[in-house]
């Protein structure tokens, strides 16, 4: 997945130059450059053709000092080691940003659901369990969906995890099915936090957003959300990118008068492919890829993998493009901060822009630890309020400071870790 770039030496870039720039003692600064645990396993999985495969499966944990662990599993047929302990990393600034008692952890397996039937996923998932029940918990390590992974993914877990350990836990995993444990709003709460810290963001920067156009590279979860949300409010999303698995490249839909989202996410499937032969026949443009980045728009939202926004991609980006949020973690590379800076282009950071899902996760776990489930509208009224909050925050330090919204972010978020791990004494 990171295409010459390694996103934990990545993250660790990011993190250095922070720590230099806020003089963070040198004890703390070996304890959070790389992970606190990190489990890498095997699991064994009963194909349907009889046969055995087994799969190579990680857990890491970056930071507790906050609270229990806290991201998501990913199933990807490229995943690695390296990219888990970067996620796992960037969860534990992302809870310190929207300020909840949690910290930061993130699991994968090398695998394409894609190509597996449901039995051969729910065999999967049990399995991830059987190796890492020992180290999760609602009260130390709490996983939730991520790239293809869903809510019945995340319940085959729940169940696996409660016939091990003889007793109902809904508070191990959360993104589970409304009415099993799962909170109402957390299907859309990613896209929707998105679109939260675009709006002020566009409201500091004085610019209207049913005036703007917006071009989105992914049709996941994160993706279609941040569109409805974004189309809602009066934006015109006019180009989508999206990856095709039968002929292994992506592809740019685009509808210059603004795609109907709606219409859009009929033809997707539940990982967010879109149906080529259906998008032409209601026509829509089909483009390369890589075109998503050419669009003459005000706003580019990055919502699928990392390593997308990179020195060589930039070259793509045209003048019109005034903010860019990150709805996927790790989207740009070091070298593309630097181009963007000199452009003058505001950037919303992953790990603030993309943090309604954990925070929407945050909430279910409240809700399962009270055995009491809030309306959507609670959900959604206390979301915009975190993320509304939480970019205030670092807004106003990066205006204040004459910083970039990421080191601004990355400023508040490893001061409060900072903070935690040496009130624990642990240093
Ligand atoms: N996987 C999501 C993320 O990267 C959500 C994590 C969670 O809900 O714990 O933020």
């Amino acid at each position: 997945m990171s295409q010459g770039y390694n996103p934990f030496q990545i993250a660790q870039q990011q993190f250095n130059s922070v720590a230099e720039k806020i003089g963070l003692e040198s004890g703390v600064r070996d304890l959070l450059r790389q992970p606190s645990r990190i489990l890498e396993f095997t699991i064994p999985v009963r194909m349907d053709d009889g046969s055995t495969k087994v799969f190579t499966a990680f857990r890491v944990q970056h930071n507790d000092a906050r609270g229990p662990a806290k991201g998501g599993i990913r199933f990807h047929p490229h995943e690695t080691l390296d990219t888990v302990k970067a996620l796992a990393m960037w969860m534990t600034w992302k809870t310190a940003v929207v300020d909840i008692p949690l910290g930061g952890g993130k699991g994968g397996v090398i695998c394409d659901p894609q190509g597996m039937s449901l039995g051969e996923q729910e065999r999967l998932c049990r399995g991830y369990i059987r190796q890492v029940y020992k180290i999760i918990g609602p009260l130390n390590d709490v996983p939730a969906p991520d790239i293809m992974t869903n809510a019945q993914h995340m319940l085959w877990m729940m169940d696996e995890y409660e016939a091990i350990t003889g007793a109902r836990y809904p508070g191990v995993i959360t993104g589970k099915p409304v009415g099993m444990g799962g909170s109402l709003g957390r299907t859309e709460a990613t896209g929707f936090g998105v679109v939260f810290t675009l709006r002020e963001a566009l409201r500091n920067l004085g610019i209207d957003i049913k005036k703007t156009t917006a071009s989105i590279q992914g049709f996941g979860n994160v993706a279609e959300y941040a569109a409805r949300k974004y189309s809602e409010l009066g934006g015109a999303v006019i180009a989508v990118s999206c990856w095709c698995r039968e002929d292994n490249c992506s592809y740019t839909f685009r509808e210059k008068d603004g795609i109907d989202v709606a219409k859009l996410a009929s033809i997707k499937n539940s990982f967010g492919s879109i149906d080529k032969d259906k998008a032409r026949e209601m026509g829509f443009e089909i483009l390369p890829g890589q075109e998503w980045l050419a669009q003459e728009v005000d706003i580019l939202m990055p919502c699928a993998l990392e390593n997308q926004l990179t020195s060589e991609t930039f070259k793509k980006v045209g003048p019109s493009v005034k903010v860019i949020c990150e709805g996927a973690n790790g989207p740009t590379t070091p070298d593309c901060d630097e181009l963007i800076k000199q452009r003058g282009i505001f950037l919303i950071p992953d790990f603030l822009c993309n943090a309604g899902g954990v925070t929407c996760s945050y909430f279910e776990h409240i809700q399962c630890n009270m055995n009491y489930f809030w309306s959507k509208e609670e959900v959604f009224e206390k979301l915009d309020f975190k993320m509304t909050s939480a970019f205030k925050a670092v807004y106003e330090l990066a205006k204040e400071k004459n910083l970039y919204m990421r080191d601004a972010a990355y400023c508040i978020a490893i001061d409060r870790v900072a903070k935690a791990v040496k009130l624990r004494g642990w240093i």
